[in-house]
């Protein structure tokens, strides 16, 4: 167990209390600047550690804004993932160790009804692809009570840990360690809370932004919500990356594609109607990378009796680069040079460094794949009747539905041969792991787009294009997809070279979901195109909402009305999302060295900010999409909200 500093427990009341029930209702209930429309549902419990840590934290210090209160928030963070989970620790570490500290009033929005990290991709003998000491604490302080040795302490493993002799726990055991992280800041977290958009708010003497107002829809009731904080912290993970060419078979009763994201949660439901003689008993994954192998390892396990077909775009299933040297990439301490690069030097060198996490699959798991394969070969020398098959430079250039909605049809082209042969695969199931973009802070702040120096500048001077070197620099990690995947253009609509019969229709592309089709539609390149600030303003006002918006200058102030009735915020959050969809380009929301976004010189005042987190790969390296720097990190962002003093607004 860690040595904990006397400052430590200077709490003698926690209301993290890790194991309650989470009273998420206490968010909405009193406070004037959190506005929920509907009596809000209560959180499950969280998994309690065996020791509790109410000795060491202060939870009053991170609970929501105090009763009665009309100041707002002094931080929201939009998804709770490790992302803000880490920034709850290093700031309740801070307040732990800072006695005199004021007590911010915090409030971090998940949409998950619980906390979860990658439940699709929980998969039994999976692991940790970096050391557990890199966890949410140690890197920065680790004497931290969030260490991953203590929550090992706390749960009584510790020595049969060590006795496992690694450095890499089971990715579930991780997944448990940053529950029980998060279980002590239960009182300062709303689950089922999914984030629609952020509008800024203009104080009236100063006419500048001094706060956001974070729209929400409660996901199980459909009832939207709000909240007032001077600072945001947008750390939304990634998206799916659906290619075009699959998304019209991605929904419906019939549906036979799956994103990996989606895998270990939806596979046991599926399994009966796979297992069907009129499916055909062939399963496929699509992808290069580590999520793509560990699938098609899960089937061939889980389906003994399938064949299973893993389509790879390269040449060959590659390695990662794990090697020491390499590894110094993800070191805190490269943050800073990389983000000091010039542009084209930093693409250069993420475009060296990338083999060490996209597209690439680690040794051990190549190593037991092509055991595997030639065990196979040994047992029966007719390549026809194996039962498992890695087909390397293969891209899927077509996909047609079969007959009763029993599978679908692949056709699959040799990667870059044009014209060449083709081979048809019918599949029961088609799992794609074509990794993830990290786009979704575009939409949900696009009502403060008004903000940024490039749109004031093309709003006043009608200029055709934002200045070229800004567009260079552009932040936004749109193309962040994780594995080389075999399909024919991953996200461009125009491109598909769909061959024989004629599989996506226009009008059914059209109609892909929101989420995909938002995803497909966002450019590489960012270009800014110039705008009136009534195109900005009405842009962000949802259908559903009820709140007037006005704007003044270029900028868009949001004040609220009437609560919205609960039928009213009945659409679904899939319909609120439609709605928002932009028209326009996405913008380009620059940040600094800390994370924070740049809006235009004097339009925010200081002490008030939006952070960006996990979307920065182009301009603070590899790591920014990674576990490995979430301690330091975590500890930057509350530096620069908070100041060194860690004294809040
Ligand atoms: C299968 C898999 C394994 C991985 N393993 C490793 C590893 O071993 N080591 C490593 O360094 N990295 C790994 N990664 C990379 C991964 O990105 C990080 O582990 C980590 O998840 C990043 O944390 P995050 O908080 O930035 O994003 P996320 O984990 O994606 O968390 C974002 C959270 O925001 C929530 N959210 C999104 N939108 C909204 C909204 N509008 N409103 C409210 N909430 C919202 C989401 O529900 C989610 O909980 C892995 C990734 C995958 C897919």
């Amino acid at each position: 167990m860690a040595d904990i500093p006397p400052s430590r427990s200077r709490s003698t009341e926690s209301l993290f209390s890790p194991g309650q029930s989470t009273p998420t209702s206490s968010v909405g209930d009193n406070s004037s600047d959190v506005h929920s429309h509907q009596t809000a549902t209560t959180t499950p419990t969280t998994t309690p550690p065996n020791t509790p840590l109410t000795s060491l934290t202060h939870a009053s210090l991170l609970s929501p804004s105090p009763q009665g209160s009309s100041t707002p928030l002094s931080l929201l963070t939009i998804g709770f993932g490790p992302a803000s989970l880490a920034i709850a620790i290093a700031l309740s570490d801070h307040l732990s160790s800072s006695p005199s500290s004021p007590s911010p009033p915090v409030l971090f929005l998940e949409k998950q009804p619980q906390f979860a990290w990658h439940s699709g991709m929980q998969l039994s003998g999976t692991h940790m692809q970096i050391s557990f000491l890199k966890d949410l604490a140690t890197p920065r302080d680790p004497t931290s009570p969030f260490t991953f040795l203590n929550y090992l302490s706390c749960k009584g493993r510790l020595q049969k840990f060590i006795n496992l002799g690694t450095f890499l726990p089971a990715r579930r055991e991780y997944e448990d360690y940053m529950r029980w992280c998060a279980g002590h800041f239960g009182r300062a977290v709303r689950y089922g809370t999914e984030i629609t958009r952020v509008d800024a708010v203009h104080n009236e003497g100063t006419g500048k932004v001094d706060r956001f107002n974070i729209h929400w829809i409660d996901t199980t009731t459909g009832a939207p919500g709000s909240a007032t904080a001077r600072n945001v912290v947008v750390a939304t993970g990634g998206s799916p990356a659906v290619p075009t060419l699959f998304a019209p078979f991605t929904t419906g009763p019939d549906a036979r594609f799956i994103h990996s994201s989606q895998y270990a949660t939806t596979i046991p439901h599926l399994s009966t109607a796979l297992l069907s003689p009129s499916t055909p008993q062939h399963l496929v994954v699509i992808g290069g990378g580590q999520s793509a192998a560990e699938i098609y390892v899960d089937l061939s396990t889980r389906f003994p009796e399938s064949k299973i077909t893993l389509l790879v775009k390269d040449t060959s299933l590659r390695p990662s680069d794990d090697s020491p040297f390499v590894n110094e990439i993800f070191d805190p301490d490269r943050v800073t040079p990389t983000f000091e690069l010039a542009a084209k030097e930093r693409a250069e060198k993420r475009e060296k460094d990338k083999g060490t996490n996209y597209g690439v699959v680690r040794l051990e798991l190549l190593e037991r794949i092509y055991s595997e394969l030639y065990a196979q070969e040994v047992d029966e020398a007719d390549e026809t009747r194996w039962r498992c098959k890695v087909l390397n430079s293969r891209t899927v250039v077509g996909v047609e539905r079969l007959e009763e909605g029993k599978g679908v049809r692949l056709e699959v082209a040799r990667t870059g041969v044009e014209n060449g042969e083709r081979e048809c695969i019918e599949a029961g199931l088609v799992v794609f792991a074509t990794g993830y973009v990290r786009d979704a802070h575009v939409r949900i702040l696009d009502g403060t787009r008004g903000l940024l120096e490039a749109e004031r500048a093309s709003a006043v001077d009608a200029a055709p294009a934002a200045p070229v070197a800004e567009v260079e620099e552009a932040p936004v990690a749109v193309e962040a997809v994780e594995e080389t995947a075999a399909v024919g253009t991953p996200v461009a609509e125009t491109a598909i070279p769909v061959a024989v019969p004629p599989v996506v229709e226009a009008a059914e592309a059209a109609a892909a979901p929101a989420v995909e089709a938002e995803t497909a539609a966002v450019p590489e390149t960012t270009e800014t195109v110039p705008e009136t600030a009534a195109d900005t303003a009405a842009a962000v006002v949802p259908e559903t909402s009820t709140e007037t918006t006005t704007t003044t200058n270029t900028d868009t102030t949001t004040a609220e009305t009437t609560p919205a009735p609960a039928a009213a915020g009945a659409a679904s959050v899939d319909e609120v999302k439609l709605t928002l969809e932009p028209t326009r380009p996405p913008a380009v929301f620059p940040v600094g060295r800390d994370y924070k976004v740049q809006y235009a010189e004097g339009a925010v005042e200081e002490g008030a900010g939006i952070w960006l987190q996990g979307c920065n790969e182009k301009t603070h390296g590899l790591s920014d999409t990674l576990l490995s720097i979430l301690a330091h990190r975590g500890g930057e962002v509350v530096q620069s909200i908070f100041g060194p003093g860690a004294s809040s607004k």
